[in-house]
């Protein structure tokens, strides 16, 4: 090697060591999510109406109804969605389409797991989702939402919608 090939060397390797990572230190520092991007879905089981729309409109099939046993008035069939999160493609239609919209998707991405039975959420798991998610986002939930949460602002923005509050890595 030249003189000049080692010093040609030496400089890459010297600007290398005081340059910032272009990686990002996941899962340490999570990925920043995009305002509308559509994650892990959660359910207001208690507002469910079992009226099985989500479940016939789902394109993947990763949807069926499951008894809750819970007798809700307003929940005639008693049973409400459970969704398979090894099928589910996330495209936002059981979502959409729900009439009184307790279907909300989440920014939670990082859901793999080595066991495919750990993906299939019953509702009562995927109201434990939608409880984590009313609490970290209580000010950015629509007024359905907001109906059962006294101390949130009244705004009327769609869960999807929910704007995550700026960081370093997601700046607005
Ligand atoms: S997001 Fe799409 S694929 Fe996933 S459960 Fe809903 S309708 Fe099915
Ligand atoms: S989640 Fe929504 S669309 Fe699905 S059964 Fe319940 S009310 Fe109907």
């Amino acid at each position: 090697m030249t003189v000049i090939e080692t010093l040609k060397a030496l400089y890459y390797s010297l600007t290398n060591i005081v340059k910032k990572p272009v990686t990002l230190m996941y899962p340490d520092k999570p990925l920043p999510t995009f305002k509308r991007s559509r994650g892990m879905l959660s359910l207001d089981l208690d507002n469910c109406i079992g009226c099985e729309l989500c479940f016939r409109i789902c394109p993947a099939d990763a949807i069926r109804m499951q008894k809750i046993n819970l007798n809700f008035p307003h929940n005639a069939r008693d049973e409400a969605p459970a969704i398979d999160f090894n099928k589910c493609i996330f495209c936002g239609l059981c979502s959409e389409i729900c009439p009184p919209q307790v279907l909300h998707h989440t920014h939670r991405f990082d859901i793999s797991t080595a066991d495919r039975a750990e993906l299939m959420y019953s509702p009562f798991q995927l109201k434990e989702v939608f409880k984590e998610l009313v609490e970290k986002h209580k000010d950015e939930f629509d007024v359905h939402v907001k109906a059962e949460i006294p101390s949130a602002k009244p705004e009327t923005q769609n869960s999807q919608d929910a704007v995550q509050k700026p960081t370093e890595t997601n700046p607005k």
